[in-house]
């Protein structure tokens, strides 16, 4: 008994000399390397190469970004940031011969922790399994496969709902008494959660509940296997003369904005971050010139921009009020989505007939089946840009 826990402890507690990564590239095996303290470390640009993620160094910061999630360690410190929490490391990340290497914590803990939808860590065998990689043989038939509707199975959009919990969003002028944005944007948006599944589309939600989630943590809903992210809120105007006869719903996608319209609506939508601890809209706001930089980000530039057209082409079948068109706006929301992400902003609660249209139980299934067609007809266009990769059974 004793000799076996023994055996055990050495086994569970000894540093492996290497660990095996099963991910898109198939089964690679990654040595480790000790550091002064004799802390065991993996070659980030091997590990990464092996799940498919990246790797970005700058002033005294790594980003290292799996499954499109952003994980920030501090040089030389044993501290890591991930959504927007500092977090403690057993021992730091450091540089040898230009290389960066990661505590072995982070195959073993971190991302098992984080990111255990998609990876599994195999502590006795040393092994970091992406379990959503399925065999070539079985995915083949399933991602041929199609929907009635002639969509291809397996797609996920994440919903978000505007504001929520201590966050009420916009007073709601002209809706019916105690009703405020937060909980007209919660109820369209689970009205086309049960749209979108009853078109096939599998759907996440950043809430399902009238709680807060900090704008900077909304966009981490939609990652990896997530192929559109769309928020939804209510616009308002300040008091200023006729200003309840402004109506009507406008899509907006990640850039800077064009016009002080745009600016303003953005700066109203960034204000939630007042009812988060921490994090300043400055600090935010101020890194989308760096953002949009990034080159992933602007490839979903234009797949924003589509889906936000044919949300607008179909609100534009069935809502009252005008269609004040596809805009581009700093939203902080957006910034954070690693996917193409769109905001709609579906009509103005300081309008009478905007809101009653937004806060009927009727129209407001209307919008959610018209955001909802309008949806499926981009992921259908998206498949057919994609189609000849996806017909050959790889992604
Ligand atoms: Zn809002």
């Amino acid at each position: 008994m004793i000799a076996a826990l023994a055996l055990l402890g050495a086994m569970g507690l000894g540093a492996p000399r290497q660990i095996t990564v099963a991910g898109p590239l198939g089964e690679v095996v990654v040595p480790l390397r000790m550091d002064a303290t004799g802390a065991p470390g993996i070659s980030a640009p091997r590990l990464l190469a092996a799940l498919g993620g990246t790797l970005r160094v700058q002033e005294g910061w790594a980003e290292v970004t799996v499954a499109r999630q952003p994980f920030r360690f501090l040089l030389g410190a044993p501290l890591y940031l991930f959504s927007s929490q500092l977090q403690p490391l057993a021992s730091s990340i450091w540089v040898a011969r230009d290389t960066v290497y990661l505590p072995l914590q982070f195959v073993s803990e971190i991302i098992p922790y984080f990111l255990g939808e998609r990876y599994r860590y195999d502590a006795p065998r040393a092994r970091l399994e992406d379990i959503s990689r399925k065999p070539p043989a079985a995915r083949a038939p399933t991602s041929a496969e199609r929907l009635p509707n002639g969509l291809r199975v397996g797609h996920v959009v994440t919903i978000d709902p505007g504001h929520g919990g201590v966050d009420p969003g916009n007073p709601g002028t002209y809706f019916p008494r105690g009703v405020r944005e937060k909980e007209v944007t919660l109820q369209i948006g689970l009205l086309l959660r049960e749209e979108l599944r009853s078109r096939g589309v599998g759907v996440r939600m950043t809430r399902t509940t009238d709680t807060l989630i900090a704008l900077g943590d909304r966009g981490g809903f939609c990652t990896a296997a997530c192929d559109l992210f769309v928020s939804l809120h209510v616009n308002s105007l300040a008091r200023r003369r006729g200003y309840t006869e402004v109506r009507g719903f406008e899509t907006f996608f990640l850039a800077e904005a064009r016009t002080e319209d745009a600016a303003r609506v953005a700066k109203m939508e960034n204000e939630a971050v007042r009812f988060e601890t921490g994090e300043s809209q400055d600090q935010m706001t101020g890194g989308l010139d760096f953002i949009l930089k990034d080159l992933q980000l602007n490839e979903h530039l234009r797949e924003s921009a589509r889906a936000a057209e044919l949300v607008q082409k179909q609100l534009r079948t069935v809502h009252t009020g005008l269609d004040r068109g596809v805009k581009q706006a700093g939203f902080m929301v957006l910034t954070t989505a690693r996917r193409p992400a769109i905001l709609v902003e579906m009509g103005y609660s300081t309008n009478p007939q905007d809101g009653r249209y937004l806060t009927s139980r009727r129209s407001q299934r209307t919008m959610a089946a018209a955001i909802a067609d309008a949806i499926v007809e981009y992921l259908k266009d998206y498949e057919r840009k994609t189609g000849g990769a996806e017909a050959g059974g790889g992604r």
